[in-house]
């Protein structure tokens, strides 16, 4: 069972299908229609004029927070944001952006501590150019951003001529959660993005969707990041299947998650908080270090991942079933009942 990512999940038959007969076309000349079509049927899903399809979520938030943040300007974000943890500094090291972090125990964005944080154009203080919030938050056990708070962060970027970037690389789990639709949050922000590669299930490529103006900044930058690509129509059949096939599914992944959840409440409660939210369960090791737990649990034929000193994490997606991740939840459960809080 290999629980470690939502990435991990293989092409279905029908996939595949797709895949093979996808038409395809040169997408740097802007002739690939497979292409053409998922842009255009994201751009909708997302409440925006345009999309671009990227090779990855990490290249997406890239082009996403640099849209919004000039060189020398500073990003705010959460601590345990997939941007200033997962992405190796790419922000700095590519566009010049620093970033500074709020912390935030539940991982939920709140406009009072977000706009307290934020700095004005001065000799002595980088300017803050744009907030950036996740939802789903990965590192945060999958918790989901309430949509009446980000309407009140947006309202506030837009009020001080702040973007928003919104990082959703599992956007489409908080609006099969919550039954919101992907263009309510989606349009709350100046950028959104949008993997395909996890839950949905493609073999990669996520979205990025803004302004008409901004896709076509970000598509030239993408072409100077070296993700200009030729026939990217196969992978795009991939993206509008996922789109069409896995997006309801993405329920079975929750409830599965969260008897997994359960599951392990019952053997260490200490070990997670009360309700998994979505597909993600981060759980607390305890006395017992990650790397530790992460060995004992693969001994088991149980894999999971490592997202802290302290800290595991374990995904439901596509590939396992909800047995599967109830028996994961007794494997790790039980290894954890032997460990103090
Ligand atoms: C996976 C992920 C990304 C993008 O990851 P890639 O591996 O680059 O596709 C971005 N944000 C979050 C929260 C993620 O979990």
């Amino acid at each position: 069972m290999d629980l470690r990512s939502d990435t991990v999940t293989k092409p279905t038959q029908g996939m595949r299908q797709a895949m093979a007969n996808a038409d395809v076309g040169d997408d740097v000349y802007g002739e690939d229609p497979t292409v053409i079509a998922l842009e255009a049927t994201a751009a909708r899903l997302l409440g925006h004029e345009a999309a671009l399809f990227c090779v990855t979520g990490s290249m997406a938030n890239l082009l996403g927070v640099w849209l919004n943040t000039p060189v020398g300007g500073e990003v705010l974000c959460d601590e345990r944001a997939h941007i200033v943890r997962a992405e190796l500094g790419a922000h700095a090291a590519y566009h010049g952006v620093t970033s500074r972090t709020w912390s935030s125990p539940d991982g939920v964005a709140r406009l009072s501590q977000i706009a307290a944080m934020v700095s004005e154009a001065s000799p002595h203080l980088v300017p803050t150019r744009a907030i950036e919030i996740e939802n789903t938050m990965n590192f945060a056990s999958g918790v989901i951003q309430p949509l009446d708070e980000v309407r009140l962060i947006s309202g506030f970027c837009h009020d001080r001529g702040l973007g928003l970037h919104l990082d959703g690389a599992r956007l489409a789990n908080a609006c099969v959660a919550t039954g919101v639709p992907l263009a309510d949050y989606g349009r709350l922000a100046t950028t959104v993005t949008l993997c395909l590669s996890k839950g949905l299930g493609a073999p990669m490529g996520s979205i990025l969707a803004s302004s008409g103006a901004n896709i076509a900044r970000a598509r030239v930058e993408r072409k100077r990041l070296g993700g200009g690509w030729r026939q990217a129509g196969v992978l795009a059949a991939a993206g509008l299947y996922a789109l069409d096939h896995h997006y309801n599914r993405l329920s079975q992944d929750h409830r599965a998650a969260s008897a997994m959840g359960e599951e392990i409440r019952a053997r260490a409660p200490w070990a997670i908080a009360a309700g998994v939210a979505t597909n993600i369960v981060v759980v607390r090791t305890g006395s017992l270090s990650a790397a530790e737990v992460v060995s004992r649990a693969g001994g088991q034929g149980l894999k999971l991942s490592a997202v802290g000193s302290h800290e595991v994490r374990a995904v439901a997606h596509l590939d396992v079933t909800y047995d599967d991740c109830v028996e994961a939840g007794r494997i790790l459960g039980a290894i954890l009942s032997g460990a103090r809080p």
